[in-house]
Protein backbone atom coordinates (compact mmCIF):
# COMPACT_ATOMS: atom_id res chain seq x y z
CA UNK A 1 0.00 0.00 0.00
CA UNK A 2 1.67 3.46 -1.09
CA UNK A 3 1.99 5.83 2.18
CA UNK A 4 -0.52 8.39 2.98
CA UNK A 5 1.00 11.80 2.42
CA UNK A 6 -0.22 13.76 5.85
CA UNK A 7 0.34 17.30 4.81
CA UNK A 8 0.27 20.06 8.39
CA UNK A 9 0.08 23.22 7.30
CA UNK A 10 1.30 25.96 9.80
CA UNK A 11 3.82 25.08 13.30
CA UNK A 12 1.62 26.64 16.04
CA UNK A 13 0.33 25.27 18.83
CA UNK A 14 -2.54 22.78 16.93
CA UNK A 15 -0.16 21.85 14.00
CA UNK A 16 2.59 20.90 16.52
CA UNK A 17 -0.19 19.31 18.77
CA UNK A 18 -1.28 16.77 15.90
CA UNK A 19 2.39 15.69 14.72
CA UNK A 20 3.19 15.06 18.19
CA UNK A 21 -0.40 12.60 18.84
CA UNK A 22 0.88 11.05 15.19
CA UNK A 23 4.42 10.50 16.50
CA UNK A 24 3.37 9.02 19.68
CA UNK A 25 1.19 6.07 17.01
CA UNK A 26 4.47 6.26 15.11
CA UNK A 27 4.65 2.34 15.69
CA UNK A 28 1.59 1.78 14.33
CA UNK A 29 1.60 4.27 11.52
CA UNK A 30 5.57 4.14 9.88
CA UNK A 31 4.48 2.32 6.87
CA UNK A 32 1.18 4.03 5.98
CA UNK A 33 2.29 7.76 6.57
CA UNK A 34 4.50 10.21 6.10
CA UNK A 35 3.83 13.69 7.42
CA UNK A 36 5.04 16.86 6.16
CA UNK A 37 4.84 19.87 8.34
CA UNK A 38 4.73 23.36 6.25
CA UNK A 39 5.14 26.28 8.30
CA UNK A 40 6.52 29.52 7.42
CA UNK A 41 9.21 30.24 9.68
CA UNK A 42 12.37 28.36 11.34
CA UNK A 43 11.44 28.95 15.08
CA UNK A 44 8.37 28.11 17.05
CA UNK A 45 7.10 31.11 18.46
CA UNK A 46 4.55 30.51 21.26
CA UNK A 47 2.34 33.52 21.17
CA UNK A 48 1.46 34.07 25.25
CA UNK A 49 4.59 34.62 25.69
CA UNK A 50 5.57 37.50 23.38
CA UNK A 51 4.02 40.14 25.62
CA UNK A 52 6.13 39.60 28.26
CA UNK A 53 9.09 39.80 26.15
CA UNK A 54 7.90 42.65 24.07
CA UNK A 55 9.03 44.47 27.86
CA UNK A 56 11.34 42.15 29.41
CA UNK A 57 13.95 39.78 27.16
CA UNK A 58 12.88 35.77 27.37
CA UNK A 59 13.36 35.06 24.28
CA UNK A 60 15.63 32.24 25.36
CA UNK A 61 13.20 30.71 27.00
CA UNK A 62 10.61 29.84 24.32
CA UNK A 63 12.04 30.73 20.78
CA UNK A 64 13.19 27.28 19.57
CA UNK A 65 13.78 25.67 16.48
CA UNK A 66 11.55 23.27 14.38
CA UNK A 67 14.91 21.32 13.32
CA UNK A 68 14.38 18.63 15.82
CA UNK A 69 11.23 17.77 15.74
CA UNK A 70 11.03 14.44 13.56
CA UNK A 71 14.75 13.77 15.20
CA UNK A 72 13.55 10.42 16.92
CA UNK A 73 11.80 9.34 13.97
CA UNK A 74 13.54 10.66 10.68
CA UNK A 75 11.76 8.67 8.00
CA UNK A 76 8.24 9.48 9.50
CA UNK A 77 8.64 13.45 8.94
CA UNK A 78 10.15 15.94 7.20
CA UNK A 79 10.07 19.38 7.83
CA UNK A 80 9.45 22.69 5.18
CA UNK A 81 9.69 26.15 5.82
CA UNK A 82 7.49 27.74 3.15
CA UNK A 83 4.79 29.98 2.94
CA UNK A 84 1.66 28.41 1.33
CA UNK A 85 -0.07 30.48 -1.19
CA UNK A 86 -2.73 28.59 -2.42
CA UNK A 87 -4.53 25.20 -2.29
CA UNK A 88 -5.79 23.47 -5.17
CA UNK A 89 -7.45 20.09 -6.43
CA UNK A 90 -10.31 20.50 -3.09
CA UNK A 91 -6.98 19.92 -0.98
CA UNK A 92 -4.99 17.75 -3.08
CA UNK A 93 -2.43 20.14 -3.68
CA UNK A 94 -0.15 22.53 -1.89
CA UNK A 95 1.25 25.79 -3.82
CA UNK A 96 4.27 27.64 -1.86
CA UNK A 97 5.35 30.93 -2.79
CA UNK A 98 7.68 29.65 -4.18
CA UNK A 99 5.27 27.89 -7.18
CA UNK A 100 6.48 24.47 -5.39
CA UNK A 101 3.31 22.11 -5.72
CA UNK A 102 3.26 19.49 -2.88
CA UNK A 103 0.44 16.43 -3.00
CA UNK A 104 -1.56 15.66 0.25
CA UNK A 105 -3.58 12.79 0.60
CA UNK A 106 -4.89 14.41 3.94
CA UNK A 107 -4.23 18.08 4.41
CA UNK A 108 -4.37 19.57 8.46
CA UNK A 109 -4.88 23.12 7.98
CA UNK A 110 -3.36 25.40 10.90
CA UNK A 111 -2.53 28.38 10.39
CA UNK A 112 -3.70 30.57 13.58
CA UNK A 113 -4.63 34.36 13.69
CA UNK A 114 -3.68 37.18 12.40
CA UNK A 115 -1.99 39.23 15.33
CA UNK A 116 -0.63 42.68 15.44
CA UNK A 117 3.03 43.17 16.58
CA UNK A 118 3.97 42.59 19.69
CA UNK A 119 1.22 39.87 19.84
CA UNK A 120 3.27 37.98 17.14
CA UNK A 121 6.74 38.47 15.94
CA UNK A 122 8.06 39.40 12.73
CA UNK A 123 10.93 37.53 11.10
CA UNK A 124 11.43 34.51 9.77
CA UNK A 125 14.39 33.13 11.22
CA UNK A 126 15.89 33.37 14.70
CA UNK A 127 18.36 36.37 14.43
CA UNK A 128 15.22 38.29 13.15
CA UNK A 129 12.78 37.13 15.67
CA UNK A 130 14.98 38.20 18.15
CA UNK A 131 15.99 41.32 16.59
CA UNK A 132 11.97 42.16 16.58
CA UNK A 133 11.58 41.50 20.28
CA UNK A 134 14.30 44.08 21.03
CA UNK A 135 13.39 46.68 19.23
CA UNK A 136 9.84 46.38 20.54
CA UNK A 137 11.51 46.82 23.87
CA UNK A 138 13.50 49.49 22.54
CA UNK A 139 10.25 51.56 21.60
CA UNK A 140 8.20 50.60 24.81
CA UNK A 141 11.44 52.16 26.72
CA UNK A 142 11.50 55.25 25.33
CA UNK A 143 8.46 55.84 24.70
CA UNK A 144 6.32 58.26 27.39
CA UNK A 145 3.00 57.48 26.11
CA UNK A 146 1.64 54.33 24.95
CA UNK A 147 -1.90 53.46 23.64
CA UNK A 148 -3.01 49.88 23.70
CA UNK A 149 -6.11 49.58 21.62
CA UNK A 150 -8.56 46.93 22.53
CA UNK A 151 -9.27 45.96 26.47
CA UNK A 152 -9.43 42.30 25.55
CA UNK A 153 -6.74 39.39 27.21
CA UNK A 154 -4.23 40.12 25.07
CA UNK A 155 -4.63 44.37 25.24
CA UNK A 156 -5.36 44.06 29.09
CA UNK A 157 -1.65 41.66 29.30
CA UNK A 158 0.32 43.66 27.81
CA UNK A 159 -0.92 46.86 29.33
CA UNK A 160 0.20 44.98 32.59
CA UNK A 161 3.10 44.08 31.71
CA UNK A 162 4.17 47.36 30.73
CA UNK A 163 2.94 49.08 33.80
CA UNK A 164 5.15 46.02 35.85
CA UNK A 165 8.25 47.34 34.62
CA UNK A 166 7.24 51.02 33.89
CA UNK A 167 4.41 52.29 36.89
CA UNK A 168 4.50 55.58 37.31
CA UNK A 169 7.31 56.50 34.12
CA UNK A 170 4.79 56.57 31.40
CA UNK A 171 1.44 57.04 30.31
CA UNK A 172 -0.23 54.13 29.55
CA UNK A 173 -3.70 54.01 28.09
CA UNK A 174 -5.85 51.56 27.53
CA UNK A 175 -8.97 52.11 24.93
CA UNK A 176 -11.71 49.37 25.49
CA UNK A 177 -15.35 49.31 23.76
CA UNK A 178 -17.03 47.92 26.98
CA UNK A 179 -17.92 48.57 30.78
CA UNK A 180 -14.78 46.56 31.85
CA UNK A 181 -11.75 45.02 30.41
CA UNK A 182 -12.46 41.27 28.43
CA UNK A 183 -15.95 40.57 27.38
CA UNK A 184 -18.69 39.89 29.18
CA UNK A 185 -19.04 35.87 28.40
CA UNK A 186 -16.46 35.79 31.52
CA UNK A 187 -17.62 37.09 35.33
CA UNK A 188 -18.19 40.92 36.22
CA UNK A 189 -16.53 39.95 39.55
CA UNK A 190 -13.32 38.50 37.33
CA UNK A 191 -13.48 40.94 34.92
CA UNK A 192 -13.79 44.14 38.09
CA UNK A 193 -10.82 42.25 39.57
CA UNK A 194 -8.60 42.99 36.37
CA UNK A 195 -9.40 46.43 35.91
CA UNK A 196 -8.51 47.20 39.66
CA UNK A 197 -5.09 45.00 39.17
CA UNK A 198 -4.50 47.22 35.98
CA UNK A 199 -5.50 50.47 38.11
CA UNK A 200 -2.75 49.36 40.81
CA UNK A 201 0.42 48.81 38.18
CA UNK A 202 -0.70 52.67 36.67
CA UNK A 203 -2.76 51.41 33.03
CA UNK A 204 -5.45 54.46 32.71
CA UNK A 205 -8.25 52.46 31.65
CA UNK A 206 -10.80 53.91 29.25
CA UNK A 207 -14.05 51.97 28.93
CA UNK A 208 -16.92 52.04 26.79
CA UNK A 209 -15.24 53.93 24.24
CA UNK A 210 -13.14 52.89 21.10
CA UNK A 211 -9.91 54.39 19.41
CA UNK A 212 -8.65 54.78 15.92
CA UNK A 213 -4.90 55.13 15.05
CA UNK A 214 -5.12 58.50 12.90
CA UNK A 215 -1.11 57.03 11.65
CA UNK A 216 0.34 60.21 12.41
CA UNK A 217 1.43 59.89 16.36
CA UNK A 218 -2.51 60.74 17.50
CA UNK A 219 -5.41 58.36 18.41
CA UNK A 220 -8.80 59.71 17.87
CA UNK A 221 -10.52 58.33 21.15
CA UNK A 222 -14.85 58.42 20.90
CA UNK A 223 -16.71 58.22 24.23
CA UNK A 224 -19.94 56.54 23.81
CA UNK A 225 -22.93 58.62 24.94
CA UNK A 226 -24.20 58.38 28.46
CA UNK A 227 -26.79 59.97 30.45
CA UNK A 228 -24.87 62.21 31.76
CA UNK A 229 -23.40 63.41 28.10
CA UNK A 230 -23.75 62.53 24.30
CA UNK A 231 -21.02 60.99 22.50
CA UNK A 232 -17.57 62.85 22.76
CA UNK A 233 -14.42 62.34 20.72
CA UNK A 234 -10.86 63.43 21.45
CA UNK A 235 -7.48 63.03 19.94
CA UNK A 236 -4.40 62.34 21.53
CA UNK A 237 -0.78 61.87 20.97
CA UNK A 238 0.64 58.48 21.78
CA UNK A 239 4.71 57.60 21.16
CA UNK A 240 3.22 54.10 20.40
CA UNK A 241 0.02 52.84 19.98
CA UNK A 242 -0.60 48.84 20.10
CA UNK A 243 -3.58 47.08 18.37
CA UNK A 244 -4.94 44.20 20.29
CA UNK A 245 -8.23 43.99 18.74
CA UNK A 246 -9.89 40.73 18.13
CA UNK A 247 -7.50 38.83 15.20
CA UNK A 248 -9.14 37.21 12.02
CA UNK A 249 -8.36 33.94 10.35
CA UNK A 250 -4.98 33.38 8.70
CA UNK A 251 -6.74 31.99 5.61
CA UNK A 252 -5.98 33.97 2.94
CA UNK A 253 -4.71 31.49 0.84
CA UNK A 254 -7.80 29.25 1.26
CA UNK A 255 -10.78 28.92 -1.28
CA UNK A 256 -13.66 30.87 -0.20
CA UNK A 257 -15.83 27.35 -0.46
CA UNK A 258 -14.12 25.94 2.23
CA UNK A 259 -14.81 29.52 4.24
CA UNK A 260 -17.92 31.22 6.29
CA UNK A 261 -18.44 35.09 5.53
CA UNK A 262 -15.48 35.70 8.61
CA UNK A 263 -13.25 33.94 7.03
CA UNK A 264 -13.25 31.02 8.83
CA UNK A 265 -13.05 27.13 7.55
CA UNK A 266 -16.28 25.47 8.15
CA UNK A 267 -15.50 22.37 9.82
CA UNK A 268 -17.72 19.25 10.75
CA UNK A 269 -17.62 18.16 14.43
CA UNK A 270 -14.83 15.63 13.62
CA UNK A 271 -12.64 18.64 12.44
CA UNK A 272 -12.88 17.72 8.73
CA UNK A 273 -14.17 20.75 6.40
CA UNK A 274 -17.49 20.65 5.57
CA UNK A 275 -15.88 20.58 1.49
CA UNK A 276 -13.52 17.80 1.51
CA UNK A 277 -13.67 14.72 3.88
CA UNK A 278 -10.13 14.38 3.97
CA UNK A 279 -9.16 18.48 4.78
CA UNK A 280 -9.40 19.01 8.28
CA UNK A 281 -8.90 22.56 10.13
CA UNK A 282 -7.37 22.67 13.53
CA UNK A 283 -7.21 25.90 15.59
CA UNK A 284 -7.82 29.03 15.41
CA UNK A 285 -8.66 29.34 11.95
CA UNK A 286 -12.06 26.89 12.35
CA UNK A 287 -15.50 27.84 12.55
CA UNK A 288 -16.14 25.98 16.12
CA UNK A 289 -18.00 28.54 17.93
CA UNK A 290 -15.55 28.99 21.38
CA UNK A 291 -12.96 31.45 22.73
CA UNK A 292 -10.45 31.00 20.53
CA UNK A 293 -7.42 29.60 22.92
CA UNK A 294 -3.71 27.43 23.00
CA UNK A 295 -5.67 25.91 26.17
CA UNK A 296 -8.27 24.29 24.02
CA UNK A 297 -5.83 21.98 22.17
CA UNK A 298 -5.69 19.86 25.04
CA UNK A 299 -9.38 18.54 24.43
CA UNK A 300 -9.48 19.67 20.51
CA UNK A 301 -6.07 17.19 19.51
CA UNK A 302 -6.97 13.61 20.50
CA UNK A 303 -10.04 14.23 19.02
CA UNK A 304 -8.74 15.10 15.85
CA UNK A 305 -5.45 12.92 15.97
CA UNK A 306 -8.03 10.04 16.13
CA UNK A 307 -9.55 11.23 13.41
CA UNK A 308 -6.70 11.62 10.94
CA UNK A 309 -5.44 8.42 12.14
CA UNK A 310 -8.94 6.74 10.87
CA UNK A 311 -8.47 8.20 7.89
CA UNK A 312 -5.10 7.30 7.32
CA UNK A 313 -6.29 3.67 7.99
CA UNK A 314 -9.23 4.30 5.25
CA UNK A 315 -12.27 4.60 8.05
CA UNK A 316 -14.37 7.36 8.80
CA UNK A 317 -13.73 9.69 11.08
CA UNK A 318 -15.76 8.97 14.05
CA UNK A 319 -14.89 11.01 17.05
CA UNK A 320 -16.13 14.56 17.69
CA UNK A 321 -15.38 17.34 19.53
CA UNK A 322 -17.95 19.42 21.80
CA UNK A 323 -16.79 22.94 22.75
CA UNK A 324 -15.58 23.07 26.66
CA UNK A 325 -16.80 25.33 29.01
CA UNK A 326 -14.74 28.17 29.43
CA UNK A 327 -11.99 29.24 31.53
CA UNK A 328 -8.99 31.98 31.48
CA UNK A 329 -6.05 32.51 33.43
CA UNK A 330 -4.87 36.17 32.67
CA UNK A 331 -1.19 36.97 33.80
CA UNK A 332 -0.66 40.47 34.76
CA UNK A 333 2.85 41.53 34.75
CA UNK A 334 4.92 39.26 36.86
CA UNK A 335 3.39 39.61 40.70
CA UNK A 336 -0.60 39.47 39.22
CA UNK A 337 -3.20 37.38 38.03
CA UNK A 338 -6.75 36.69 37.52
CA UNK A 339 -8.73 33.86 36.04
CA UNK A 340 -12.42 32.35 35.71
CA UNK A 341 -13.63 29.10 34.77
CA UNK A 342 -17.06 27.85 34.49
CA UNK A 343 -17.37 24.31 35.95
CA UNK A 344 -20.06 22.08 34.97
CA UNK A 345 -22.32 22.55 38.85
CA UNK A 346 -21.11 25.59 39.64
CA UNK A 347 -21.25 27.58 37.02
CA UNK A 348 -18.92 30.14 36.79
CA UNK A 349 -16.34 31.28 39.75
CA UNK A 350 -12.86 32.83 39.90
CA UNK A 351 -9.89 31.24 41.02
CA UNK A 352 -7.19 32.58 42.55
CA UNK A 353 -4.63 34.76 41.28
CA UNK A 354 -1.64 32.82 43.16
CA UNK A 355 -2.33 29.54 41.32
CA UNK A 356 -1.74 30.70 38.02
CA UNK A 357 1.12 32.71 39.15
CA UNK A 358 2.69 29.46 40.12
CA UNK A 359 0.88 27.91 37.39
CA UNK A 360 2.36 30.28 34.63
CA UNK A 361 5.43 31.23 36.21
CA UNK A 362 8.42 33.21 34.91
CA UNK A 363 8.18 31.61 31.16
CA UNK A 364 4.38 31.59 30.91
CA UNK A 365 4.27 27.48 30.92
CA UNK A 366 6.51 27.66 27.97
CA UNK A 367 8.78 24.96 28.57
CA UNK A 368 5.96 22.68 29.60
CA UNK A 369 3.89 23.52 26.42
CA UNK A 370 7.26 22.72 24.22
CA UNK A 371 7.71 19.59 25.71
CA UNK A 372 4.52 18.66 25.06
CA UNK A 373 4.43 19.33 21.42
CA UNK A 374 8.18 17.91 20.53
CA UNK A 375 9.68 21.21 20.53
CA UNK A 376 13.13 21.15 22.66
C1 LIG B 1 -0.30 37.47 22.64
C2 LIG B 1 -1.17 36.28 22.78
C3 LIG B 1 -1.36 35.70 24.03
C4 LIG B 1 -2.13 34.56 24.15
N1 LIG B 1 -2.29 33.98 25.39
C5 LIG B 1 -2.95 32.82 25.50
C6 LIG B 1 -3.03 32.16 26.76
O1 LIG B 1 -2.52 32.64 27.77
N2 LIG B 1 -3.70 30.98 26.81
C7 LIG B 1 -4.28 30.42 25.70
O2 LIG B 1 -4.86 29.35 25.82
N3 LIG B 1 -4.24 31.04 24.50
C8 LIG B 1 -3.59 32.23 24.37
N4 LIG B 1 -3.52 32.85 23.15
C9 LIG B 1 -4.21 32.29 21.99
C10 LIG B 1 -3.37 31.17 21.37
O3 LIG B 1 -2.03 31.56 21.25
C11 LIG B 1 -3.93 30.76 20.03
O4 LIG B 1 -5.29 30.40 20.20
C12 LIG B 1 -3.16 29.59 19.47
O5 LIG B 1 -1.81 29.91 19.27
C13 LIG B 1 -3.77 29.12 18.15
O6 LIG B 1 -3.00 28.05 17.69
P1 LIG B 1 -2.94 27.69 16.14
O7 LIG B 1 -2.06 26.51 16.05
O8 LIG B 1 -4.32 27.64 15.60
O9 LIG B 1 -2.24 28.95 15.46
P2 LIG B 1 -0.83 29.63 15.73
O10 LIG B 1 -0.30 29.26 17.05
O11 LIG B 1 -1.01 31.06 15.41
O12 LIG B 1 0.10 28.95 14.64
C14 LIG B 1 -0.10 29.13 13.26
C15 LIG B 1 1.20 28.81 12.54
O13 LIG B 1 0.97 28.80 11.14
C16 LIG B 1 2.03 29.48 10.48
N5 LIG B 1 1.47 29.99 9.23
C17 LIG B 1 0.52 30.95 9.09
N6 LIG B 1 0.22 31.13 7.78
C18 LIG B 1 0.99 30.27 7.09
C19 LIG B 1 1.13 29.98 5.70
N7 LIG B 1 0.40 30.62 4.76
N8 LIG B 1 2.03 29.04 5.33
C20 LIG B 1 2.76 28.38 6.25
N9 LIG B 1 2.66 28.61 7.58
C21 LIG B 1 1.79 29.54 7.99
C22 LIG B 1 2.42 30.58 11.48
O14 LIG B 1 3.73 31.06 11.28
C23 LIG B 1 2.31 29.82 12.81
O15 LIG B 1 3.49 29.14 13.12
C24 LIG B 1 -2.74 34.00 23.00
C25 LIG B 1 -2.56 34.61 21.75
C26 LIG B 1 -1.78 35.71 21.63
C27 LIG B 1 -1.57 36.34 20.28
Amino acid sequence: MAETQVVVVGGGIFGLGLIAALIKSYSSLKDKAHVTLITDREEYVYLPANLRNAVTDISELYIRPYSKLFTKVPDFGTLKVAKVTNILDKGKTVVLESGESIKADILVLATGSNHSPPSDAIGVNRKEIFQFFADQRAKIKSASTIVILGGGAVGSELAAEIGDVYKDQKRIILVHSKDLPLSNIYLYSFREKVANILDKLGVTTIFNSTGVDNGDGTVTITHKPTAQHSEKSETISADIVFHALTPTPNTGFVAENFKNSKGQVIVKPTFQTLESDHVFALGDINDIVEVKQAAKSLSAIPIAAANVISVINGQAASKTYKPSLEAIGLLLGRRHAAGTIELPCFGKVNFPGWLILWLKGEDVLASKILKSIGIY
